[in-house]
């Protein structure tokens, strides 16, 4: 069954690191509007996955977030137990706005925090104070039992020292699952030109490392499995949605710059709020091929702890995963980089460490697309 991405592209306040399509200013009604007018030639089709994204969701008025509710409920066949994830900032919800959403169905909460230092936050332009976003958590799981806290690292200014008091802040805060992704400086965003005119105190590369496993091992010990390299989660609490991302199976997205993964065919709508609102959602659409297909899997299965299924991939593709890349894991065997598993293979924490060029070896062509893909706090 497939999942259901929608890209709510307008925020309070752009973050100075921000890359994603997201606005400050727009007509949310029209947009909207368009956005219902796109899901409608999905009419019928199942689904038991909802992830409204952003930009930021929750900065719709309560009448918008109800129209789109109600128009993914007659539009699509919702399965009974769906995960239906809506990303929230601080500052952006409250009780009244809370208790909408999970009359309309949502069932899951995924809260952009990123730091608890106000120091930090100033420095990525986060619209929201620590304590600020600690109430939004509060407040979130006094409505909602299945909530996500999104976290990043190697930020400006962040020490070792500072971000480990984020993450047991985090953990104090008991959500059920916890995304940790390192800050990418991507060209073109404030922080990028900030850095590029004056150099920005950021971690090197051993901090950010270190940062990674010191925020492993305390996520271990309060009981958060890490199930892919960047996502911790409780017993049961994956994100089911995201997995479907990681297990290459097929999505739909709607919504401008949204991409869409259906029947090996890649869809990306156009970035452009003229041609999206005129109706013009499509800005590609590529068939993947066989190989394409291998490679998506490769780099998407070595993400997660349980790694590459040597029967899933045989199934798959017809092929043995051994046969096909027996020199590559011979040598990363050796080199510590990659284990076997009972089921296939997997990074080790090395691996993990060195995964852009590990992944390389399999995958190298398409590879650079995904790293920004699945990078995105
Ligand atoms: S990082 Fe998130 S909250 Fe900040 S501008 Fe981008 S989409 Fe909006």
């Amino acid at each position: 069954m497939k999942g259901l991405y929608i890209h709510i592209p307008f925020c309070v306040k752009k973050c100075k690191y921000c890359d994603f399509i997201s606005f400050t200013a727009g007509d949310k009604e029209a947009y909207i509007t368009a956005l219902c007018r796109e899901l409608d030639a999905y009419k019928g089709e199942e689904i038991d996955t909802v992830f409204i994204g952003g930009g930021t969701p929750t900065s719709l008025p309560n009448e918008l977030i109800k129209r789109l509710f109600l128009h993914i409920r007659n539009t699509f066949t919702i399965k009974t137990d769906a995960e239906w994830s809506v990303e929230a900032n601080p500052k952006t919800v409250d009780g009244e706005k809370l208790m909408l959403l999970r009359d309309l169905g949502a069932n899951r909460i995924s809260v952009g925090v990123q730091s608890f230092s106000d120091n930090e936050l100033q420095k990525i332009g986060r619209v929201h104070t620590a304590k600020e976003a600690a109430e939004t958590i509060e407040l979130v799981k006094r409505y909602f039992d299945n909530v996500n806290l999104d976290l990043i690292s190697a930020l400006p200014e962040q020490s070792l020292s500072s971000f480990i008091t984020t993450v047991d802040t985090a953990i104090s805060l008991n959500p059920d699952h916890i995304s940790c992704y390192s800050l990418i400086l991507e060209e073109g965003t404030p922080l990028y030109n900030e850095h590029i005119s004056s150099p920005l105190n950021i971690p090197d590369e051993e901090t950010e490392r270190e940062m990674y496993f010191k925020a492993s091992e305390m996520l271990a010990k309060a009981g958060y499995n890490r199930y892919e390299i960047s996502n911790f989660a409780k017993f049961g609490r994956e994100c089911r949605h995201n997995l479907k991302y990681w297990h290459c199976d097929d999505y739909i997205g709607a919504g401008i710059a949204a991409h869409s993964l259906i029947n090996g065919v890649r869809r990306e709508n156009t970035t452009d709020m003229t041609e999206y609102m005129n109706g013009n959602y499509l800005k590609e659409s590529v068939t993947l091929d066989i190989s394409d297909k291998i490679s998506e899997y490769i780099i998407m299965a070595f993400r997660l702890t349980e790694g590459i299924s040597e029967t899933k991939f045989q199934r798959k593709f017809g092929l043995n995963f051994k046969k096909e890349y027996n020199s590559q894991l011979a040598r990363f065997e050796k080199l510590g980089l990659i284990e076997k598993t009972t089921i296939g293979y997997r990074l080790t924490d090395n691996g993990i460490s060195v995964s852009n060029s590990v992944l390389c070896e399999f995958v190298c062509p398409i590879y650079e697309y995904f790293v920004k893909m699945v990078n995105y706090p």
